[in-house]
């Protein structure tokens, strides 16, 4: 455990959970969140579609909870596995327990949670992506609404972790992400292959902190000890632009049964 940077608020303390507007239209009528509408075109953003990425976030960190743990071990305190899956996993109980009805609240809900349940700087770093992009996206959501939403997100996680690209924390997975899908956009791509290219660009940019020296976090008090080590949150970063890839390509998780969406037949 430890505090984000050496941020004087405490992170995620104020305005938990405070969203405007987003009563529930459900984006539009939900183009059969099952991915029947032409796979082509990936399955439309409703809140179904934000359920399932965080399902499937939480069924990656599941499966390589023990791999972010040991990433933590070298260069922290072996808890980013435990911390995630934890937090994840009451992410997704809170989340079926009283089915949001648009993406912006699924968002603060998962938001709110990580940082309420995970008990490391992770928890609200990642609470405060979450957040942010509940508050700053627009619906009925749009691969452009989407990337504008994640860019502020992350940058809301700039802010509180203080930490610049380099840093090698989880700002080297999702900012590449961001810029990833920021040419998507410029290049006119379809939203499943965006975030394909996403979460490719997050991936690379994990790996990519195996040579760096921490500068932030707990794994900074190693100094050169922490060259040669991918940062865990990065490593759990390119899993949750994975599960959104995956999500978006029309793979696992429920297509139906969240508020708001017609659901499929
Ligand atoms: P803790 O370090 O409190 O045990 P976790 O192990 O859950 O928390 O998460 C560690 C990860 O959090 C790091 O690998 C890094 O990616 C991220 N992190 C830590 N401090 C910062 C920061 N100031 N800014 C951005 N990310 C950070
Ligand atoms: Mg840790």
């Amino acid at each position: 455990m430890s505090t984000p940077g050496n941020d004087d608020g405490n992170p995620g303390a104020e305005d938990t959970g405070t969203r405007v507007g987003g009563t529930g239209t459900g984006a539009g009528t939900g183009t059969g969140a099952g991915g029947g509408s032409g796979s082509g075109g990936g399955r439309s953003m409703d809140a179904g579609f934000f359920v399932a990425w965080f399902e499937e976030a939480a069924g990656l960190v599941r499966r390589d909870r023990d791999r972010l743990t040991e990433l933590d071990a070298a260069i922290g305190d072996a808890d980013h596995g435990t911390n995630l899956d934890r937090g994840l996993t009451e992410v997704v109980q809170a989340l079926a327990g009283s089915p949001p009805e648009s993406p912006g609240q699924v968002l603060s809900v998962a938001g709110a949670t990580l940082i309420r349940k995970v008990g490391g700087a992770s928890g609200p770093l990642y609470g405060s992506v979450f957040r942010q992009m509940g508050r700053s996206i627009a619906e009925p959501v749009t691969l452009a609404g989407f990337a504008a939403a994640f860019e502020e997100g992350v940058v809301a996680l700039e802010r509180l972790g203080k930490a610049a690209l380099g840093d090698k924390t989880m700002v080297d997975a999702l900012v590449p992400a961001s810029r990833a899908l920021a040419l998507a956009l410029r290049d006119g791509v379809g939203t499943p292959e965006a975030f394909e290219l996403a979460a490719r660009a997050a991936a690379e940019g994990a790996a990519g902190t195996i040579p760096l020296q921490a500068r932030k976090g707990r794994a900074s008090y190693l100094g050169e000890r922490s060259i040669g080590h991918e940062d865990p949150g990065a490593a759990s970063s390119a899993l949750f632009l994975a599960a959104l890839a995956t999500v978006a390509a029309g793979g696992p998780g429920p297509a139906a049964g969240t508020a708001g969406t017609a659901g499929t037949a």
